[in-house]
């Protein structure tokens, strides 16, 4: 059923799951359903193919489809008795904003908590933060690509004054040695493993080193895998880097022009030699030397990490020990070399552009006030509005850190009046899910009014919810999504959202119409949440008025977008950042010259002006951090003697809102399990199939075993997509929880607030 013969029309599209930015076309047939998805043939980044999850991505789409018909078509109300109504948009729109004005004049705008995603699009993000910013004045916004890739922004702006991949998806081609630490492509970013498995076989034949605990389908693939213990990347960057400088392959003239701190990095990393680093990550001595000497001898090098860095031990240190690997072997800049950081979602990348959350519109730096006089003046809102850089989602509880204030901090003290999460599900993606839920309980008297913004009811967090917004999705909206490497693509409304015929009172819209319904309820009700000549902050009347607003907000700022167009994203099948009018095509490799953007008065993100990368001399060399290796918090011992690892699997995605209503989908993952590898199973008398429990000291799931040797003896991993409170998956699950963040750590990296999710002590019993 899934031939081309129905379609009457291809639909120009990007692919709405990762950040690799496949584009696709949606066909559709004559009664303006989706019915197929093919690959762009003329998109640079796939040339015309998709991996398992963009193939049936159309299914999404298709009403008739397993559970896809769950799709909410009205706004909903909770009643007293813990059931749902449906009421009109109107009087939706009327309770948020009176609910948000409540909790302001009683509170303060920070009572107002804005959680949101990596998978909207740019013009999504950029109405989000106008709206919370610049209206409610509300610091309390973050997303869930905390969750995700906050060690990279904060690894990259610490050591090159800026965010942003320096590399692009090109350079795969152009290198002699792949450096992928902490990323399984061939699972999680296929098209990308598809352009290196490929410019392996070329003549070029580069060498493959894959940094690992798990024996994953990429690591197999490897000339070398580094086994590496939990938890201990930083020691291993460290014996690579005194590595490097042991054998002298640095580049002496590129360390002295564009550098700084180099003498620090090399006294702190010469006591890391191969012998004592292997003794920290069970990694053998001389592979550890080889694989240094294979970068350091490579002429070109490219590096890959995504969670196995961001979500471990020491994430932002591990960014920034990458990063000098590259700065002082002079692999940077240049076709073939790049430390290249991918991201989970779609569009994580555009949130950090468009400053959708915690971040400013366009990486404006909260501590420069000319930038937020800037900002002010461009939305019209009086000098002052701007409130001061905000919270983050999550912090770790004050007995293994010192506290600090976050959105689940202010739940569980009952700070928090309104929570607004949008596009995201934080009752399956946060870590120690059951003290969320406990906070959010509806026997809680100190919780917050919940409004969840999403495309399904049938989700865990809306399980939380006091109302539910019905949103558009991927397909059923036109948008902009940046990839991860810095291309802004294209996609354009294939069909309508779900209840179109029932509008306006009804039925589902896109997540710009939305905050736009509710910034003009916002700006009728009260003056306060006007611009200064009385309109609604949220002005535009479609996605490209958003784009084109949006295109001068990025004017002159790292992430220039001014020379896009929306007929010039489809004619070159998206387009890099930076991109002006006079330079439109140009933007495909940063610090092509050794210069970065570390002088303040063009630093330009959120950090105190006495930050040591700031250079001095004003001569924009990149900062080399000199860092240590710390143990993580939580080790095996006698009581929970396994390591926990958690990750993802090729079939799903996040918390399978999607995925799991995709039937191609889901029946080859329909349930979780737990690796276990084969000599631990025999001594826990476990076979393939068997249920198990796992318990932390947080939470305790039962799942089953899958015996393997992907993980060695005495780890074990969990995907991480499986929720446990939606209903279809209880009766699946007979009941059982099996949701793996019951049992993970709340504990932040010290540097970006992202959370550790990949390591953590448990116990296993047969159940
Ligand atoms: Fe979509 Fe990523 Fe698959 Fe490409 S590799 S089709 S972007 S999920």
């Amino acid at each position: 059923d899934d031939t081309f013969d129905n379609v009457v029309q291809w639909v120009y599209s990007v692919c709405g799951y990762c950040s690799v930015g496949c584009g696709l076309k949606i066909g559709v047939n004559a009664a303006g359903e989706a019915v197929a998805v093919r690959g762009n043939d003329a998109h640079p980044t796939n040339a015309g193919r998709v991996c398992v999850k963009g193939l049936y991505e159309y299914k999404v789409l298709d009403d008739n489809d397993l559970r896809v018909a769950e799709r909410g078509k009205y706004p909903l109300r909770r009643t007293s008795t813990g059931g749902w109504e449906s009421i009109t948009w109107d009087n939706a729109t009327s309770l948020i904003a009176q609910k948000i004005i409540e909790a302001i004049d009683t509170a303060g705008p920070d009572s107002v908590g804005i959680y949101n995603t990596g998978q909207w699009t740019i013009e999504e993000y950029y109405a989000m933060g106008k709206l919370g910013k610049g209206a409610l004045r509300t610091s309390t916004m973050d997303s869930n690509t905390r969750l995700c890739m906050a060690a990279a922004v904060y690894g990259y702006m610490t050591t090159f004054g800026s965010d942003g991949p320096p590399g692009c998806y090109d350079d795969i081609e152009n290198t002699d040695c792949f450096f992928l630490i902490g990323t399984n492509p061939a699972e999680m970013h296929p098209q990308v493993w598809r352009r290196i498995a490929n410019a392996r076989k070329s003549s070029r034949a580069p060498k493959l080193i894959v940094v690992d605990p798990r024996r994953t389908a990429t690591a197999r693939s490897a000339d070398l895998h580094l086994q590496i213990k939990p938890g201990t990347n930083v020691a291993l960057m460290n014996g690579l880097l005194q590595q490097i400088i042991a054998n002298n392959w640095t580049d002496n003239g590129y360390i002295n022009a564009n550098t700084r701190n180099y003498d620090a990095l090399a006294a702190k990393v010469a006591s890391y030699t191969p012998s004592y680093v292997s003794g920290i990550t069970g990694i053998p001595a001389a592979d550890i030397a080889l694989a240094a000497e294979w970068i350091g001898r490579s002429q070109e090098v490219w590096s890959l990490f995504i969670q196995g860095v961001y979500q471990a031990m020491g994430g932002t240190d591990t960014v920034r020990q990458i990063c000098a690997m590259h700065l002082i072997t002079g692999k940077i800049g240049r076709p073939g070399s790049a430390p290249f950081s991918i991201t989970g979602q779609a569009t994580a990348m555009s949130n950090r552009e468009a400053g959708g959350s915690s971040a400013l519109a366009a990486y404006r730096n909260y501590y420069n006030p000319a930038h937020i006089a800037e900002l002010e003046n461009i939305w019209d809102v009086a000098p002052g509005t701007i409130p001061p850089h905000g919270t983050t989602v999550i912090s770790s509880k004050s007995e293994l850190q010192p506290e600090k204030n976050s959105m689940v901090e202010m739940m569980r003290k009952g700070e928090l009046k309104v929570f607004w999460n949008a596009c995201t599900n934080p009752a399956v993606t946060l870590p120690d899910l059951n003290a969320l839920y406990s906070y959010l309980d509806f026997s809680n008297p100190s919780r917050p009014f919940v409004v969840v913004q999403d495309i399904y009811e049938p989700m865990e967090t809306a399980h939380f919810a006091d109302l539910f917004l019905p949103a558009a999705q991927w397909g059923e909206k036109t948008g902009t999504y940046t990839c991860a490497e810095r291309r802004v693509n294209l996609g354009r409304q294939a069909v309508n959202p779900p209840g179109f015929e029932l509008r306006p009172s009804y039925g589902a819209y896109s997540d710009l119409e939305i905050i736009k319904m509710v910034a003009d309820k916002m700006a009728a009700m009260d003056p306060r949440f006007r611009t200064q000549s009385g309109d609604s902050l949220v002005g535009f009347n479609s996605a490209e008025e958003a784009f084109e607003e949006w295109k001068q907000v990025s004017a002159g700022k790292i992430c220039d977008m001014s020379g896009m167009s929306y007929a010039a994203l489809e004619t070159n099948n998206g387009i890099h950042w930076p991109s002006t009018p006079a330079n439109l095509l140009g933007g495909a490799r940063l610090y092509t010259d050794g210069r970065f953007n570390t002088n303040w008065d063009r630093a330009q993100y959120g950090i105190s002006p006495d930050a040591p990368w700031i250079d001095p001399d004003d001569k924009s060399r990149a900062y080399l951090w000199a860092v240590d290796y710390e143990a993580p918090p939580e080790v095996p011992d006698s009581q929970y003697p396994f390591w926990l690892n958690t990750g993802r699997v090729i079939e799903h995605f996040h918390s399978r809102t999607k995925t799991k209503r995709v039937a191609q989908l889901h029946e080859m993952v329909p349930e979780n399990y737990v690796e276990i590898s084969t000599e631990d199973a025999q001594s826990l008398n476990v076979a393939t199939g068997d249920l198990v429990r796992v318990t932390s000291r947080r939470g305790e799931i039962v799942v089953k075993a899958r015996i393997t040797d992907t993980v060695r003896n005495g780890a074990v991993f969990i995907p991480m997509h499986f929720g446990d409170l939606d209903p279809s998956d209880v009766a699946e699950n007979d009941g059982r929880l099996v949701s793996v963040n019951r049992l993970t750590i709340n504990y932040v990296d010290k540097d970006c607030g992202q959370p550790i999710y990949k390591h953590c002590a448990v116990k296993l019993a047969k159940a």
